[in-house]
């Protein structure tokens, strides 16, 4: 391992890249840690209040897209690592407005990939990770998972251009030679999720009375996973995954949608003293997203075998964990719930 190592985090402003940016400040000392964000309305400086003062930290502000911006970024670092997980990451926006998808997760990708077999040419350990999303297999029937070898068939504009990413970077191993790890990963939930994404939505109108829009009958179904332990992940993948290979990540913890609504309605009954059920006459069924994918389950078992790696927090105790830091952080949903989101919102579900 080389001392001073710089390893630049792209998206670390966001969900998953907050919880990955802490792992690797506090975990990693001798490492430099570069978080390189855009700041769009999903990223958030204030998920990384606890680290910007540490000395091995430093924050850019910087769209992927922009390739002077990104050329001149790489003339002065040298980078011996990256893991890229900016991206637009919501599904319901990749219907109203797919070009930006294309742009950041497509476009953005393929110019860190072009400076990035620079750093390999320069750098034998250099490593490429490019995080991504089980929604690249499509869906399911009510059995089966996906496992690394599953074809991918995307379904929607997101996954369209997570797939489309997920190409890229392996044409770039095979053509350039670029050392790569790819990691596919089921849905994540935990502190800092925006509050557009199921969980956080749901326990913020729970909170605030406000209707919980169900897509279509409920039914479809997603495995879901405590973001920390996709961290935890995403660290053993990059200090230990196989160049060239592709990580499945998921939770063993398959819900139907309903029956989650159902779960975390009833945890808030309890949280906020009202009377068994209360919350749940809140549930709206409305008019089912296109192109919805019925059913996401992934086979973990590769990461399990070859890394050691399995989740540790289980469903409840993630769901408890989650609301209570919604309910201690009620300023954070305010500052992120402002402006754009609440036009967002109003077109989305009213
Ligand atoms: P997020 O939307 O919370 O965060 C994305 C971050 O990327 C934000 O901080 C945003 O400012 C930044 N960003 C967006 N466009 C940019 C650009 N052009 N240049 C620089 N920065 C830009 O997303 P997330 O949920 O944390 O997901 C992170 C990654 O993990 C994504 O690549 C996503 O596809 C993947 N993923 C997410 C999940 C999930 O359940 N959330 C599951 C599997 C994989």
């Amino acid at each position: 391992e080389i001392k001073d190592k710089k390893v630049l985090i792209t998206g670390g402003a966001g969900f998953i890249g907050s919880h990955v940016v802490r792992r690797f400040v506090e975990n990693y000392k001798d490492y430099q840690i570069f978080n390189l964000d855009a700041l769009t309305y999903a990223g958030n400086l204030e998920n990384l209040k606890d680290v910007e003062e540490k000395d091995n930290y430093t924050f850019i502000k910087g769209d992927i897209t922009n390739i002077e911006f990104l050329s001149a970024l790489f003339e002065i670092e040298r980078f011996d690592g990256i893991i890229h997980l900016a991206a637009e990451s919501h599904v319901d926006r990749s219907i109203s407005e797919p070009l930006a998808f294309v742009k950041t997760n497509v476009l953005g990708t393929v110019n860190l990939l072009n400076l990035a077999i620079k750093c390999a040419k320069e750098n034998p350990d250099f490593r490429f990770y490019h995080v991504s999303t089980d929604e690249v297999y499509g869906a399911l029937g009510d059995t089966g998972f996906f496992t690394e070898t599953t074809p991918y068939s995307p379904n929607s504009p997101y996954s369209a251009s997570k797939a489309s990413s997920d190409h890229f970077v392996r044409a770039y191993g095979e053509t350039f030679g670029l050392p790569f790890v790819v990691s596919n990963c089921s849905n994540n939930y935990g502190p800092n999720h925006f509050p557009e994404k199921l969980i956080p939505l749901f326990i913020n109108n729970i909170i605030n009375n406000k209707p919980l829009p169900v897509y279509g009958d409920g039914n479809y179904t997603r495995d879901w996973l405590y973001v920390i332990d996709h961290a935890r992940a995403i660290d053993l993948i990059f200090h230990h995954g196989k160049n060239g290979e592709t990580y499945n990540i998921g939770g063993f913890n398959e819900w139907k949608n309903i029956d989650l609504v159902r779960l975390l309605c009833g945890l808030m009954d309890k949280k906020l003293g009202r009377k068994v059920g209360e919350s749940e006459e809140l549930i709206t069924y409305v008019k089912d997203r296109p192109g919805h994918d019925l059913r996401y389950a992934i086979d973990a078992s590769k990461i399990n075998k070859e890394l050691g790696w399995k989740p540790t927090v289980t469903f409840e105790e993630g769901l408890e964990i989650t609301i209570d830091w919604y309910f201690d952080n009620q300023n954070w949903l305010d500052h992120v719930t402002s402006g754009d989101y609440k036009d967002y919102y109003k077109k989305q579900y009213q």
